[in-house]
């Protein structure tokens, strides 16, 4: 079993590295970002109370995202593990995954983050924009989403650096030199 969290800043290359990983291992992906858009897409409650958040690049609250992991880590198909991609993302995120793992008698073997320098995020994202016209990959939102990346989400780096499980790697380059510096850290 490998349970792995996925950090870096919006346009970091996370999702693709960790369908791959999600391929390989036969460990799932679980992105806050993908559940949030599909609860969008169908217009239910939860989807109805995170699209403006996301819209505006803003985090949606933290009771909602941490209530959606706690349920979806319970699901059968985490057995042989997950991959955690954009969660967590604030402090509190972070303390409340330690609580739910826990519970579960379950723990995080590696926080993988991506380094990307900001022009090329922001030169991805607006790439994206054209190709896939997510409604938050906007100029504004996307200078949102880089400033609340550095202000919520940095210290969660700190955070695993300080109990040993940060694996820094860069994340620019190919999808596959990229893949083999994932490949790298996990060990295999
Ligand atoms: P990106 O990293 O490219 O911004 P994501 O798909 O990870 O894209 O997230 C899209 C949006 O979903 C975020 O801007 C935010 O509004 C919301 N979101 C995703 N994960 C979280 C989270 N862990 N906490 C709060 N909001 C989240």
């Amino acid at each position: 079993m490998m349970n792995l969290i996925f950090i870096g800043p919006p346009g970091a290359g996370k999702g693709t590295q960790a369908k791959l990983v999600e391929d390989r291992l036969s460990i799932i992906q679980i992105s806050t970002g993908d559940i949030l858009r599909a609860a969008v897409a169908k217009g239910s409650d939860l989807g109805k109370k995170a699209k403006e958040y996301m819209d505006a690049g803003d985090l949606v609250p933290d009771s909602v995202v941490i209530g959606i992991i706690a349920e979806r880590i319970k699901e059968p198909d985490c057995e042989k593990g997950f991959i955690l991609d954009g969660f967590p993302r604030t402090m509190e995120q972070a303390r409340a995954l330690d609580e739910i793992l826990s519970a579960e008698g379950l723990d995080i073997h590696h926080v993988v983050e991506f380094v990307v320098p900001e022009d090329e995020l922001v030169k991805r994202l607006l790439g994206r924009a054209e190709q896939e016209g997510r409604a938050d990959d906007n100029i504004d939102s996307i200078k949102n989403r880089l400033k609340v990346f550095n202000e919520k989400t940095m210290p969660v780096t700190g955070y695993y650096k300080d109990t040993n499980k940060l694996r820094k790697i860069d994340g620019t380059g190919t999808v596959a030199e990229i893949s083999s510096r994932v490949q790298a850290v996990l060990g295999h």
